[in-house]
C-alpha cells in the first residue's frame, strides 16, 4: 500500500451514509453491493486489519448447493450464480472449479436420500439421478473441473463397481457416493480482492481502525481506535460484519445476538507420495468412526483424561481435496463443538494434524503412508465458525433503527458472501427482498413453525 493511500485511509474527516464494520469477505461483499449495485458513493469499510486477514484467510474455499433445507439451498444457489457472474466477467480470476462434492457412506443411506429430496425442494425430482448396479442411466464422472461445462444436479451412485472405477482411491467398503455437482472451490482471496477493487472504483473508502464505541442519536457516532488515536465517524446507518466479533459490535448498541464461536481447523500439505488423485472431487466421509490408533497409542491416549476422548467414537464429515495445480491436499474435520470467546489469534492444537490425518485415511487408505511422518512444511490454520444454534446466518435489521447485521456465516461464508452482501444491501436500501429474506434475518425467531422445523432437522449442514 502506498504512503499516500495509507495517509488518506487514516484521515477520517467525512461523514458517511453507511459504515460497514469488518472487511472480511462478508463485509466486503456488503460494501460492494451497496456501492456497485446500489450506487451508494459514500460507504466506509472499517477494519483495524488488512482486508480478508481474519476468518476469511482460513477458509477451505469450497462451495456447494447441498443443504438440509430448501431455504439454504436457494440462498447458496443465488450466491453461486453471483460467483459464476464474477468468474465470467473476470476471465475466471477467482479460479472457480466445479468437480463437485463426493459424499461417501458405507450405509444404504435411505435417510440421506430423503434428506437430499427435502433439501432440493421442488427441484429434487429433476435434480437427483440414481445409479444402481445394472441401471441404464449414464453417470458422467468428474471429467472436467470447468464450472461452465460440468454437470448440474446430483448423482447418487450405488453401483459399487462404478464407485471403484470412478473413485479408485476410496476404501472398498464405500457403498454409496452422493455426487453433488453444483459444488467445487474458488479462490476466496481473489473474490475478496475483485470486489474490493470494484468497491474502490465506485467511490468506496477503506478506513484502518477498530470500532470501540457506538453512540446513537439521529445517526451513529463511531469511536475508531487508529494509530493516530481515537477518531470519530458519523454514519447514518451501520452494518455489523465483524465476523467472530459480531456479538461484540452488537453489544455496543446494547443488542445481544444469538451467536456463538466454535474454533475449527484445517491442514494442507504436499502429497509427495501421490496418495490422493488430483481429479478427486471434495470428498467427505459422512460416517462416524473410531480413529485408527495402534493398540499402544490407544492405551496411552486412554491413560490420560485429557486425551481419552480421542479413543471414543468421533462424528463423521471429515473431508479431503486436492488443492491447486501442484500436489497439495487439504484436510478438515469440524468435530470441535466447544463454544469459546472470539480471539484475534486462536490457539491451534498441534495434535489436530495427526487426528485429521488418521480420520481422513479411513476414506482414502493410502494416506496411512503419512502416519507419524507428515511433511514439516505443513500448513495448519484455523478460525471461528461464528454461528447460530440452527446454523443459519443473520442478515438484516439488527434491532436498533438504522443498524444492520450480516454475520453468523459459520463454515459457509466464502460461498455465501455474495448473496449475503446483496441481501444485506437490499435491507439497508429498502429494495426488493428475495423470498428467503425474513427467514435469514432475526425475524425467523418469531416464526414458531419454522424454528420447530429447524430444530427437528437431523443435520444442520455443518461441515
Ligand atoms: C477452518 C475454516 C474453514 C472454512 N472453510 C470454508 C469453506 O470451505 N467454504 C466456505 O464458504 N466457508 C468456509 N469457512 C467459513 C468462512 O471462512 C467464514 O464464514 C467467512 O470467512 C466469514 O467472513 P466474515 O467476513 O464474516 O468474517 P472475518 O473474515 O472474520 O472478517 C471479520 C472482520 O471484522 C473485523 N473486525 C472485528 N472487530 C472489529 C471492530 N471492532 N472494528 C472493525 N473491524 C472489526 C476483523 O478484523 C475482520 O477482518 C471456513 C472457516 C474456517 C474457520
Amino acid at each position: 500500500m502506498g504512503e499516500d493511500l495509507q495517509r488518506e485511509e487514516l484521515m477520517i474527516s467525512q461523514d458517511c451514509s453507511v459504515a460497514v464494520i469488518g472487511a472480511g469477505i462478508v463485509g466486503i461483499a456488503a460494501a460492494h453491493a451497496l456501492s456497485v449495485r446500489h450506487g451508494r458513493r459514500d460507504v466506509l469499510l472499517i477494519d483495524p486489519n488488512p482486508p480478508m486477514s481474519l476468518t476469511s484467510a482460513c477458509s477451505g474455499e469450497n462451495y456447494r448447493n447441498w443443504w438440509p433445507h430448501p431455504t439454504m439451498t436457494a440462498f447458496t444457489d443465488d450466491s453461486i450464480a453471483l460467483m459464476e457472474d464474477i468468474a465470467g466477467q473476470s476471465g475466471n480470476r477467482i479460479n472457480m472449479t466445479r468437480r463437485g462434492y463426493a459424499l461417501c457412506t458405507r450405509a444404504s443411506g435411505e435417510s440421506l436420500i430423503e434428506e437430499l429430496h427435502w433439501g432440493y425442494g421442488e427441484s429434487a425430482a429433476s435434480h437427483i439421478r440414481v445409479h444402481d448396479a445394472g441401471a441404464t442411466g449414464t453417470y458422467q464422472p468428474p471429467l472436467t473441473e470447468a464450472w461452465e461445462t460440468a454437470p448440474l444436479g446430483v448423482d447418487v451412485v450405488r453401483d459399487q463397481a462404478l464407485i471403484r472405477q470412478t473413485f479408485p482411491s476410496f476404501a472398498d467398503d464405500i457403498a454409496m457416493v452422493i455426487h453433488i455437482r453444483r459444488a467445487g472451490d474458488i479462490s476466496g482471496q481473489q473474490l475478496g480482492q475483485f470486489m474490493l477493487e470494484q468497491f474502490r472504483d465506485s467511490g468506496g473508502r477503506i478506513v484502518t481502525g477498530a470500532v470501540v464505541g457506538v453512540e446513537q442519536d439521529t445517526a451513529f457516532t463511531l469511536d475508531l481506535k487508529t494509530s493516530e488515536g481515537v477518531q470519530q465517524v458519523r454514519a447514518d446507518m451501520i452494518v455489523n460484519a465483524a465476523g467472530p466479533f459480531v456479538g461484540v459490535i452488537a453489544s455496543l448498541v446494547d443488542i445481544k445476538l444469538p451467536v456463538v464461536n466454535v474454533l475449527q481447523q484445517k491442514i494442507a500439505f504436499e502429497d509427495r507420495d501421490g496418495c490422493v488423485p488430483r481429479d478427486m472431487p471434495f470428498a467427505i466421509d459422512l460416517d462416524g468412526q473410531s480413529i485408527d490408533w495402534s493398540d499402544e497409542e490407544r492405551e496411552m491416549l486412554q491413560d490420560d483424561p485429557q486425551t481419552d476422548w480421542l479413543t471414543r467414537p468421533m462424528p463423521g464429515a471429515i473431508h479431503c481435496r486436492p488443492d491447486g495445480g501442484g500436489r497439495w491436499i487439504k484436510l478438515g474435520w469440524a468435530y470441535n463443538q466447544a463454544q469459546t470467546a472470539p480471539a484475534w489469534e486462536p490457539y491451534l492444537d498441534p495434535a489436530f494434524r495427526e487426528i485429521v490425518l488418521r480420520g481422513a485415511a479411513r476414506l482414502n487408505p493410502a494416506l496411512k503412508a503419512y502416519y507419524g511422518r507428515l511433511p514439516r512444511n505443513i500448513s495448519h490454520y484455523g478460525g471461528f465458525y461464528t454461528m447460530t444454534e440452527e446454523n443459519w446466518p443473520l442478515i438484516g435489521p439488527m434491532g436498533a433503527e438504522g443498524a444492520f447485521v450480516v454475520g453468523a456465516l459459520s463454515g459457509f461464508g466464502t460461498m455465501a458472501a455474495c448473496a449475503a452482501g446483496k441481501l444485506c444491501a437490499a435491507w439497508v436500501t429498502g429494495s426488493d427482498l428475495p423470498d428467503y429474506a425474513a427467514d435469514l434475518s432475526l425475524q425467523r425467531y418469531e416464526n414458531g413453525p419454522l424454528m420447530t422445523d429447524l430444530s427437528a432437522l437431523q443435520s444442520k449442514g455443518v461441515l
